[in-house]
C-alpha cells in the first residue's frame, strides 16, 4: 500500500475497513454496524450483477483533517471485488477531539457515519464532528464518547439510489 493510502488508512477512525483495500474478504471481519454491512453486501451484488465498476463517495476525516475519498469496487473474474481508494479533496482544519484517538473515551457512545462522518446526537440529527463538539460541550479533561459505526438516513438514500429497487431494514 502506497504512504498516501496509508496516511488516509490510519486517518479514518472508524472505517477501518479501509485498511483492507485489495483483500476484500477481510472487509466483513471490521465493519461495526449491522446497516453497513448490508449496504455493502447490497453494493457488492450490484458490482456482480452489471458486471462493472461501481464508485462510491465517503469522507474519510482526520482529527485535523477533512477528506473526501471514491471508494471504487471492481469485479473480478473469480467473483471477488477489488476495492480501490482516492482522496479526491482534503482541507486542514483545528483538531477536533472526537476524531482524537488519544482521547479517552468512557462508556457513552455515539453513532458516526460511515459514510458522511456525521455524528447522531438525537435520533435523527446528524450533526458535523465540530457542531456535535460544541453541542456536547467538551473540554481539555473530558473523556468522549465512543464512535460507532452507522449510516446516516441521508447517506443510505444516496447509496440506495446507487442500486434501485434495493431495500435495506
Ligand atoms: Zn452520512
Amino acid at each position: 500500500m502506497s504512504a498516501a493510502a496509508l496516511e488516509l488508512v490510519r486517518g479514518c477512525g472508524g472505517g477501518a475497513w479501509l485498511a483492507d483495500v485489495n483483500m476484500g474478504r477481510r472487509i466483513w471481519d471490521s465493519i461495526a454496524g449491522f446497516e453497513n454491512q448490508q449496504l455493502l453486501e447490497l453494493l457488492y451484488d450490484r458490482v456482480r450483477a452489471i458486471a462493472a465498476p461501481l464508485s462510491v463517495s465517503l469522507r474519510c476525516d482526520s482529527n485535523d483533517t477533512r477528506r473526501r475519498a471514491s471508494l471504487r469496487l471492481e469485479p473480478l473474474p473469480d467473483s471477488s471485488i477489488r476495492h480501490w481508494i482516492y482522496v479526491e479533496w482534503s482541507e486542514a482544519r483545528s483538531p477536533t477531539a472526537m476524531l482524537d484517538p488519544q482521547r479517552k473515551r468512557d462508556a457513552r457512545s455515539l453513532n458516526c457515519c460511515t459514510w458522511c462522518k456525521r455524528v447522531e446526537l438525537g435520533l435523527g440529527e446528524w450533526r458535523e464532528v465540530e457542531e456535535a463538539e460544541t453541542s456536547l460541550g467538551f473540554n481539555a479533561e473530558s473523556t468522549l464518547p465512543r464512535l460507532k459505526a452507522a449510516v446516516c438516513t441521508t447517506c443510505k438514500q444516496g447509496l440506495l439510489q446507487t442500486f434501485p429497487g434495493a431495500k435495506v431494514a
